[in-house]
């Protein structure tokens, strides 16, 4: 295994030790620890002397994950934590290719041992999804025996995402579900590089992986609700909502709820770790949230721009906002009609939950 050394690094990058402490404080934030452990993580990256190995496996998606993950725009902090491991096997942007790239792979498999990064959704159904004249899921039942962990990358890996979507000839599922072992979920379409930086950095400080909510995401980047945390909140509350995009309400960054927006039954860290160098996010760009990081996603979310049933609006104090009532309630246009009782049914379970967190239950 090649030996890392921090400074060669840090000055291959172009990153002075200044932007290296801001990242760290960042991923202080990032990890819901105070600015006092950015002197731990900072030594907690440097000191790593062994790159621990990486394979990664690309299966039904549109390599939007590792566009996501190795974008840059200058050399980024993040990208530092990102050249600790030791990507050998990587289809995307390994140079080999045909059998010279699958002998990499058998290679690394039979050395054990390696985390495993699954993008993509698994094709269930033989003949769907092949790679080199195998089935996609043989080669990850067989990559998988030997790991020492495996980490899904986006919404395809986790539980299903787009390739899952109705009808799913290919009969498409998240790697957990269908290795039918726990793995760790990085949800997103795509997945925020950020997320995966700060599982890295997470262990790298603790020596262990981050606490896994019911659904396998960790609880640190995926324990925050979106519309509880949305800029936009004060406009939800006061009942000031954007009708149109490119109105005068959405230029002045109004709620997004009579949109389309998911963000009331969606959990992930997005307002706070934002995208593009940290420049913008879904709400901000002013598209509102569809809900991506969540299971089901994205048949329990769509049409995307139905509106959410079942939200209490301070405003309309005492009127549920039922599949029902929401178009009398807030004057919603029919043409959504079809799309909230789709979406109320394929809801229900999320919103009884969501109601039971505010009346003091478990998130
Ligand atoms: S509904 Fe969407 S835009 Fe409105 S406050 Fe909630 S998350 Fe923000
Ligand atoms: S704001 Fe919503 S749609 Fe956008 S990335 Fe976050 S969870 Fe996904």
């Amino acid at each position: 295994m090649a030996e890392y050394d921090f400074d060669t690094v840090l000055s291959l990058k172009d990153i002075n030790r200044r932007r290296f402490l801001k990242f760290c404080g960042q991923m202080a934030a990032a990890l819901g620890l105070s600015q006092s452990f950015i002197p731990q993580i900072a030594n907690a990256i440097e000191k790593v002397s062994k790159r621990p190995s990486v394979v990664w496996l690309h299966l039904a998606m549109d390599t939007g994950c590792t566009e996501s993950v190795i974008k840059a725009t200058h050399p980024s902090a993040s990208e530092i934590v990102l050249d600790i491991l030791s990507i050998d096997y990587h289809e995307t942007i390994m140079a080999a290719a045909g059998e010279q790239s699958e002998e990499i792979l058998k290679k690394s498999v039979g050395e054990g041992g390696y985390i495993l990064i699954v993008e993509g959704g698994v094709p269930t159904k033989p003949g769907y999804g092949r790679i080199g004249r195998r089935d996609m899921m043989d080669i990850l039942r067989e990559t998988a025996d030997k790991s020492a962990a495996i980490i899904a990358l986006g919404s395809c890996a986790t539980y299903g995402g787009v390739p899952a979507a109705r009808p799913n000839p290919a009969g498409i599922k998240g790697v957990g579900e269908f290795l039918q072992r726990p793995v760790i979920n990085l949800s997103g379409c795509p997945v925020n590089p950020d997320w995966l930086v700060a599982t890295v950095v997470h262990h790298l400080l603790f020596g262990k992986l981050p606490e896994l909510d019911k659904h396998g995401r960790p609880k640190i980047i995926y324990g925050m609700n979106i519309h509880d945390n949305c800029p936009r909140r004060a406009s939800f509350d006061a009942g000031k909502f954007v009708e149109e995009f490119g109105s005068e309400e959405a230029m002045e960054g109004e709620c997004l709820y009579k949109m389309g927006c998911k963000g009331p039954n969606t959990y992930a860290n997005c307002p706070l770790i934002r995208w593009n160098d940290k420049i913008s996010w879904c709400v901000q760009s002013g598209y509102g949230c569809t809900g991506c990081t969540e299971p089901g996603w994205p048949d329990a979310f769509s049409p995307m721009r139905a509106v959410l049933p079942g939200i209490s609006i301070p405003v309309f104090k005492g009127v549920e906002n039922t599949a029902d009532k929401v178009g009398a309630a807030l004057g919603i246009a029919t043409a959504a009609g079809i799309g909230i009782h789709l979406a109320a049914s394929a809801m229900k379970g999320r919103t009884k939950k969501d109601e039971d967190k505010e009346k003091g239950g478990e998130g």
